[in-house]
């Protein structure tokens, strides 16, 4: 083996050695989306185990501030962007709270990734159809972004993203991208609209009567509020989905990130390493998953 590839061995086998070890990462930009979220691009700071750092949509990563704590935080950026992670994080405590005040520049730990992704290698070659709520975008925009990336190994791929308010769409510079594609068709809607917008209202249920599904080749992807999956997964359903054809990525609160401390428990399987992405096929079966 060459002295590269040993280095890279040995950086892979330090990353998994010690899953409690938080790696440091610096802050290479940072791009506030919302007066709530922020997108981060982080860089491992080791070359070694930067190059080692592989992850797949749906998957996380446990974010610290030295001194504050840990938070499991979705990679938003596709597998395919090479030495960045990107994440999109909202303002919601302590951890998140203490990494909205850091700057550019400034280094936080990471450790992971952790779970569970979509199976991206399986969808290929089919259907996709998105469904997001609020900061559900955040690892559905890694998976969209991977496709984007080998979009020629996809059939139609359709978006739907519902927000509150116009304020609160994340990644609308993105949106205006893939709305103007003719690959992709994509659907905003928003509860409260403004004088500025021209998109739907209304719930991103409401979007379905716009779409139409070969069941046989589509997979679904849905992540957002615990409330929407009931509702998301009917429509999906109704449109003559298998139930092991829909995946949905589920929050719980979590700790360790690889099944030691057991703080993310749903029926008999934990969200941290079975999931967080879960066929509803699998939810299903899992208490208290939906
Ligand atoms: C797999 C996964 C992926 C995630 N991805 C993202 C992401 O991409 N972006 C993002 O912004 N967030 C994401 N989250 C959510 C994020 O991890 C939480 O919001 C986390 O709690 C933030 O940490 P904090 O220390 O900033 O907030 P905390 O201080 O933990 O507070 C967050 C909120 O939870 C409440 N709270 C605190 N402790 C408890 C408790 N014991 N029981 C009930 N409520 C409590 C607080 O009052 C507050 O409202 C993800 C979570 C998981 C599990």
């Amino acid at each position: 083996m060459n002295p590269t590839a040993v280095r890279r061995l040995a950086a892979y086998e330090q990353l998994s050695a010690n899953p409690y070890r938080p790696w440091p990462a610096r802050i290479t930009s940072i791009t506030e989306l919302t007066d709530k979220e922020t997108l981060f691009e982080l860089r491992l700071i080791d070359d070694d185990v930067r190059d080692a750092f592989k992850f797949e949509s749906g998957q996380f990563v446990e974010v610290s501030i030295f001194g504050v704590g840990e938070a499991p935080i979705s990679i938003s950026s596709a597998p395919s962007k090479q030495g960045f992670i990107e994440l999109c994080v909202r303002n919601a405590g302590d951890v998140t709270g203490a990494l909205h005040s850091r700057q550019c520049g400034d280094i936080v730990g990471l450790r992971g990734p952790f779970g569970r992704g979509f199976p991206f290698e399986e969808m290929k070659g089919n259907d996709v159809l998105l469904v997001a709520g609020g900061l559900g975008i955040a690892p559905l925009k890694s998976l969209i972004n991977h496709i984007h990336d080998t979009r020629h190994e996809f059939g139609k791929v359709t978006i739907l993203y519902g927000s509150r308010s116009p304020e609160e769409v994340l990644f609308a510079r993105q949106f205006d991208m893939w709305r103007h594609r003719d690959d992709f068709d994509l659907h905003l809607t928003v509860d409260q609209p403004d004088e500025t917008w021209d998109g739907d209202v209304g719930l991103v249920t409401n979007l379905f009567e716009r779409v139409d599904v070969d069941p046989a080749k589509t997979f679904g992807a849905i992540c957002g509020p615990p409330v929407m999956y009931k509702y998301v997964v009917a429509e999906m359903r109704a449109k003559g989905m298998e139930a092991d054809r829909i995946y949905v990525s589920f929050e719980r609160r979590m700790k360790c990130g690889f099944g030691k401390c057991g703080h993310c428990g749903v029926g008999h399987q934990y969200a941290c390493i079975d999931g967080p992405v879960f066929n509803y096929w699998e939810a299903m079966n899992l208490q208290e998953a939906m």
